[in-house]
Order: structure tokens, then sequence, then C-alpha cells
């Protein structure tokens, strides 16, 4: 029998977004402030294209501006660098995205140290890196910093908790361990060299999933009551639910931990889908009304 809770990260960010646009219309009334996200999407890639679609109606939801700018995939690097220079100077824009992939012939790490730190809400800027590690006002990359308001909803304070992250990579699994240990969290990071890895996470109060293999993390391997936030994103074959057109399983998305498992032993657990993944496009939200604030000179709202 299940015993978890299962959290509903769709409800929880239109929570978070309901909070953003609330504080995005006193800043307008009390401040004359309309703060403005810009796009860069280059190139076709069907599925960045549906994420840009998605980023701009809510964003225009919350009440903000979007700005979208698409090149073709054939541009140089230095037109998209050009492009965010001109949007680094331009007042109406406060926060600025480039969708990644880029094509190959961009350098993306080109691209994203030439976005202004304080306009970067994506927080990958080195800046921003250093900022998160170093106790600055650091604007939070997106997805771990949603986890992050998740576990804060379950635990509340999480000093003293012993936190585990499965995946070291730059944009969750780093970021998310800095944001942790801000917490007075104990981190341990796990990557595909650690040793013993099923007795590291059993030994944690949170384990947060980062590492893209499907069902990875089994139930024996959480501690009773651990509260598990799961990440991945995998898309996997579903025989159950019959054959497509072409006679080829239809497919499903599982993330990094055996839901049915971890359900029965973890004291809440993000599912896959509905968990994790709709809370990036409401901290982006909440990266641009923060940083909106701090570019005038205002205290951002706690949320
Ligand atoms: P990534 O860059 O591929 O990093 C994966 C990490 O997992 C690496 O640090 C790797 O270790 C580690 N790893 C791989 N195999 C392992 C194993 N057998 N045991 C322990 N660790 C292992 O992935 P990412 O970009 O962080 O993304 C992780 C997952 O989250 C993916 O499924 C992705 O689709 C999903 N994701 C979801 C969202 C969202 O909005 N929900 C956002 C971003 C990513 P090494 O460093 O040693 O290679």
């Amino acid at each position: 029998m299940a015993s978890g809770k299962i959290i509903d990260g769709k409800a929880f960010a239109a929570g978070l977004r309901k909070n953003v646009s609330v504080e995005i219309t006193r800043l307008k009334k009390d401040h004359g402030l309309n703060p403005g996200l810009a796009v860069v999407l280059v190139g076709n890639d069907p599925a960045s294209a549906v994420y840009v679609r998605n980023k701009g109606e809510q964003t225009r939801e919350s009440g903000m501006q979007s700005f979208e700018h698409r090149l073709p995939a054939d541009t140089t690097e230095a037109n998209v660098l050009s492009l965010v220079e001109s949007l680094n100077l331009d007042n109406s824009v406060n926060g600025i995205l480039v969708q990644l992939p880029l094509p190959k012939q961009i350098d993306a790490q080109k691209v994203l140290a030439a976005i202004n730190p304080d306009k970067d809400v994506d927080g990958f800027h080195v800046t921003n890196v250093g900022r998160i590690w170093t106790g600055g006002d650091a604007l939070a990359p997106c997805t771990p910093y949603g986890c992050l308001l998740m576990l804060k909803d379950q635990l509340g304070d999480l000093s003293g908790k012993r936190a585990i992250i499965v995946g070291r990579s730059n944009i969750v699994g780093k970021p998310m361990a800095a944001l942790l240990l801000a917490e007075n969290c104990t981190v341990t990071i796990a990557h595909s060299r650690t040793k013993d890895l099923d007795q590291r996470c059993r030994e944690c109060d949170i384990i947060i999933a980062a590492v893209g293999r499907p069902e990875m993390i089994r139930g024996d391997w959480i501690q009773p009551g651990a509260i598990v936030i799961d990440v991945g994103i995998n898309r996997v074959e579903a025989p159950e639910k019959g054959l497509k057109e072409d006679g080829t399983p239809k497919t499903k998305l599982v993330g990094d931990v055996d839901f049915a498992e971890a359900l029965k032993v973890a004291g809440a657990i993000t599912p896959v889908p509905g968990g994790v993944g709709p809370m990036t496009i409401a901290c982006l939200l909440r990266n641009t009304l923060v940083a909106t604030c701090r570019q005038n000179g205002i205290q951002p709202p706690a949320i």
C-alpha cells in the first residue's frame, strides 16, 4: 500500500505564478515598472520552440512583457552576440534567456558569458555561479530553485537535514548543492563514480535525483519518510499502452526514481511528469521579477 504523499508540482507552480503576478501588479502600481523578459531562439528545434512558446504565454499571463527573438539555424555567433548586447542595453528588458541547445557553429559558453549577469534569469553566467556559492545576490538556476521551494514547502526549515544530490551537472546538480548548503543542509553530491550509491542515498533525509537514467533509484535506496525530488525526464517504451501507427511501442515519460516503489517508502515524492517540470518556468518568471527589483534598487519580495 502506498504511504508517501505525491507533491503536486503543477498546483505548486500555479501558486508561484499567482504570487509573481500579484507582485508584478504591485511593481507597476507603486513604481511604474513594466518588467520584460526576452527569449532568444536560434534555429527550429521543435522541443525548444515549444518551450519558448510556453515561456512567452506564461510571461504574458503573469503581467510581464514578453519579447521573442528568433534567428535562423545558420546564423553566425557574431549575430547572436550582437543581439545579446542589444538586449543588455535595452532598458525595457529585465531578463534575458538564450534557449539551449545552440547550433554547432555557436559557442554556448561565449553567448552565456555575454549576458549581463544582472539580467541572466537562467542563472548560468559564471558571475551568478560565483554569487550562489559565496552568498551573494545570485539569480539561481530555475530548476534547482524550484526543487528548493518544494522542499521548503514540505519540510519548513531545512537546517541540519542530510541531502544527497545524484548528478553534478552545472544546470541542476551543482547549483542544487549550493542552494541546500545555504539552507544549512549537510550535502552529498553523487555522480557516476560514487561508490555504494544506494547506501549513500539511504543515509539521507532528502534525495534529489538529477541523473537522466530511467527509474535508477529504487525504493530500497530510500530512508522511510525521506523527501524525494525527481528531476529526471526520460522517455521510455510503454508496451502496455499499445503500438504506434508504425508498429513500434508507444512511449511514456518516467523519472530517475522508480515512482511506484518510492511512493511506498518516501514521506513525499514529486511525480514525472507533473512534479519538478512545471516549476521551471514559474521560477523563470520569479527570477525576472527579482532581477527587475534589483535593477531598480527595490528589495525583491521573498517568493
Ligand atoms: P547531465 O548533464 O547528463 O548530468 C547527469 C549527471 O548524472 C552527471 O553528473 C552524471 O555523472 C550522473 N550520472 C550518470 N549516470 C550515473 C549513475 N549511474 N550513477 C550516479 N550518477 C550518474 O544531466 P542534467 O542536465 O543534470 O539532467 C538530469 C536529468 O534531469 C535529465 O533527465 C534531464 O532531462 C532532467 N532535467 C529536467 C529539468 C526539468 O525542468 N524538470 C531541467 C533540467 C534537466 P558524471 O558527472 O560522473 O558523468
